[in-house]
């Protein structure tokens, strides 16, 4: 899929996002946070939800977390505009409170489809609803930074487990560990187009 066709079709995902009024929270909400960032993108990073900041201007990791965000990207040298970001729920919660089981499935169909829509090679998620999404029933203190392959409907995606940038807020260790899981990225994705490198130059050998 072009970058041109993947714009389109998470475009009109939007739209339908949008005029869906069986999602819930949407009564106490002030926008729909959809996601921004590159359709084609080669990494991902999935969050919890809009908080205040992210509800006003309708735009993910805007406040104090997207801030600390955009430091992580900055010190791998990784544009905003090169990733695309979102959450596993799309409006926000009253008191930003946690997403409660229910949230989160009734937005998982669209979160879905942006991922097949972009199909990043890596997907960062952040905090532990994120997390639980793809690797569930482990901690996050015992997994972050360490990545998961798993298979994405007969695609592998690379997880890689993080903290909550809003959780290195508040505690120095655990930010420290952030910067620490985020510095590994670029490796991580140098190893995945090598490997697909080498398994295109498999696949042909088996043509001659
Ligand atoms: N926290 C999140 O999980 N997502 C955002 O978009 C902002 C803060």
């Amino acid at each position: 899929m072009t970058k041109k066709i993947k714009t389109k079709k998470l475009t009109e995902l939007y739209f339908k996002m949008k005029a869906d009024k069986t999602l819930p929270l949407q009564e106490s909400a002030t926008n729909l946070v959809f996601g921004a960032g590159n359709p084609a993108a080669e990494i991902m990073f999935i969050g919890e939800g809009p908080g205040y900041w992210e509800d006003q201007k309708g735009r993910p990791f805007v406040g104090n977390a997207g801030k600390f965000l955009d430091q992580l990207l900055h010190s791998i040298e990784l544009p905003r505009e090169k990733v695309f970001i979102t959450n596993v729920i799309n409006y926000r919660p009253p008191e930003n409170r946690d997403p409660l089981p229910e949230e989160i499935a009734a937005f998982k169909p669209y979160i879905d489809k942006m991922i097949d829509i972009i199909k990043p090679k890596i997907i960062v998620t952040f905090g532990r609803f994120s997390m639980a999404k793809f690797i569930p029933g482990v901690k996050i203190s015992n997994v972050h930074g360490r990545e998961k392959t798993i298979d994405w409907k007969g695609r592998e995606i690379v997880i890689i487990p993080m903290y909550h940038p809003a959780a290195g807020l508040r505690n120095g260790e655990v930010k420290k560990r952030t910067i620490e899981d985020f510095s590994k990225i670029p490796d991580i994705l140098t190893e995945i187009k090598q490997i697909r490198v080498k398994q295109i130059e498999v696949e042909q050998m088996k043509l001659i």
